[in-house]
């Protein structure tokens, strides 16, 4: 069958899909659906871009990695209107991301050689005469799957880091804001023009799989754990090693001690800013009854007046993924059948493609509100008898990646108490801006840990090195030993562990 014009130049084009703003459905940019083909192609351009890369050592890549910073801190107006316009948030809700990513990046790139360079350890009694020490070597390459509700911060939590730890990256951004990676990339490329070391491929799921199963040396996911769960099959074929940062429903214990103007306006800020699209937003608050009232009066007073909207001043934006519509409006429509009562908006809050703020109280504990990721501006309070009986509340949950809590007396303690990989203390979500500090979960939210030395950690593998200084009297792995040599071995390991 002969091939029309049409149909070869089909064929020749590369497939590609528009990026669209959320709030006005403007194109923002066209971008290539990477295949199998050119996934490969990429990590194989990322192969001697990393020996480049890691051959810089820590001197080298803490100066590009902070002139990518400064690149990022100056031009950070033209990126926030960036990400405003791709993704929908207001452009103070932008800032914040940036400001958090310079300050990680800043942290990375000047503590990798402190954490990550060779360290001695000490030998045992019996190995006296080994010289012993631990060394972190970059994996090679790493791919870096990534969500769209934090188009800047969340990626550069894995690429900062990893980078900073000696690896090139293929960054495969969400379908929702491949603009943002491409303009992140475009900066590093500026101020690292040598070799490829920060790739951006794009489309859609199949490029993410693609990337999986692409022999990169470790691939770090952050988005749903229904995605997770795929990623970790795609990469168990090729045993390549996976950290996972997956979703959560993080509650709030509000204590009878609490400052609770503080835990009021942290309650409203955690569930309703970035329109609840976040993955460390606060989904559940549970109260004491002694400060319950008060706390849902000053709670409603504080959301009832903020507004969704278009500009870039709004209090919060319309929903980036038009799917999570659908989920919030079955989540709300699914707690009112239950009985739920809304204190501020209600069964019309979702307006397509806004969500507007929804404050619920008697809000059952089976609701899908109290049990599966909403990632809405949706806030249910829930009244318990004491502080026990909210960490036992909280804690039935598969998710375990942040929470919160505010009081005075127990609230370390509850803290402690709550089974999630993050905590904040009379705040919400203040972890995040602490880079010395991991960022990860339990359970269904995920393992591994990304930011923080072990976040550097976790991107390098362990080598451990011995050399020995001097040959012991006593030679056990050899064929030539003595024939005394095991019995006085048996007479030692009785009087070194034996003994009571
Ligand atoms: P998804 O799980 O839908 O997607 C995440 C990424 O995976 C996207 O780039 C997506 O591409 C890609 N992907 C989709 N299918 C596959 C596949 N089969 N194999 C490989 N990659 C695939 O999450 P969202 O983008 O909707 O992000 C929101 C989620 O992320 C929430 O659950 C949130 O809690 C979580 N999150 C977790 C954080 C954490 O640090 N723990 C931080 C921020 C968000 P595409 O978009 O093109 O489909």
């Amino acid at each position: 069958m002969a091939i029309t014009d049409d149909q070869a130049a089909r064929t020749a084009a590369p497939e590609t899909f528009d990026s669209v703003s959320p709030a006005t459905g403007a194109v923002v940019g066209s971008f290539p659906v990477d295949g199998l083909e050119e996934v490969a192609a990429a990590v194989a351009r990322a192969r001697p871009a990393a020996i480049w890369w890691a051959e810089l050592g820590f001197d080298g890549r803490r100066k590009r990695l902070l002139a990518f910073k400064r690149e990022l801190a100056r031009r950070c107006d033209e990126l926030c209107e960036l990400v405003h316009r791709e993704n929908g948030k207001p452009t103070d809700d932008a800032f914040i991301e940036v400001l958090l990513a310079t300050e990680h990046l800043d942290w990375a790139a000047r503590r990798a050689e402190r954490v990550l360079r060779p360290r001695r350890v000490a030998p045992s009694l019996l190995t006296r005469n080994l010289r012993a020490w631990v060394e972190y070597q970059p994996f090679g390459v790493l791919g870096v799957i990534g969500p769209w509700n934090y188009p800047v911060f969340t990626p550069l939590g894995s690429i900062g880091y990893g980078l900073a730890a000696g690896n090139a990256v293929v960054f495969k951004p969400s379908e929702h804001t491949p603009a943002v990676a491409a303009w992140l990339r475009d900066r590093f490329a500026e101020v690292v023009p040598e070799q490829p070391a920060f790739q951006v491929v794009t489309g859609f799921g199949a490029t993410g799989e693609a990337l999986c199963r692409s022999g990169v040396d470790k691939l770090v996911f952050t988005g749903s754990a229904a995605t997770g769960r795929k990623v970790l099959h795609a990469c168990a074929d090729s045993l390549t090693p996976v950290l996972l940062e997956l979703g959560g429903k993080d509650a709030m214990v509000v204590d009878d001690d609490a400052d609770l103007d503080a835990a009021a306006s942290a309650a409203v800020w955690g569930a309703i800013a970035n329109a609840g699209q976040t993955c460390i937003a606060i989904e559940r608050v549970y109260a004491v009854a002694p400060v319950y009232d008060r706390f849902v009066d000053k709670v409603v007073e504080r959301a009832r007046d903020l507004r969704s909207g278009p500009g870039k001043d709004a209090d919060i934006g319309p929903i980036t993924m038009p799917g999570q519509l659908e989920v919030i409006r079955r989540h709300l429509d699914d707690a009112l059948a239950r009985g739920a009562r809304a204190l501020v908006g209600g069964a019309g809050s979702v307006h397509p493609p806004f969500a507007e703020p929804v404050v619920l109280v008697d809000v059952p504990e089976d609701a899908l509100i109290m049990r599966e990721e909403t990632f809405g501006p949706v806030l249910p309070i829930v009244r318990v008898r004491d502080a026990e009986e909210a960490v036992a509340r909280a804690n039935a949950s598969r998710y375990g990646l942040g929470s919160a809590v505010f009081g005075r007396r127990r609230a370390d303690a509850l803290a402690r108490a709550l089974r999630a990989g993050m905590a904040s203390v009379n705040s919400v979500q203040a972890f995040a801006g602490v880079p010395a500090l991991p960022f990860g979960g339990v359970g269904d939210s995920g393992f591994g840990r990304i930011h923080g030395d072990q976040g550097l950690r976790e991107l390098s593998t362990v080598k451990s090195v011995v050399r020995q200084r001097f040959a012991l009297p006593l030679e056990v792995t050899s064929f030539q030993r003595p024939a005394r040599t095991m019995p006085l071995l048996g007479k030692l390991v009785r009087l070194r562990h034996g003994r009571s």
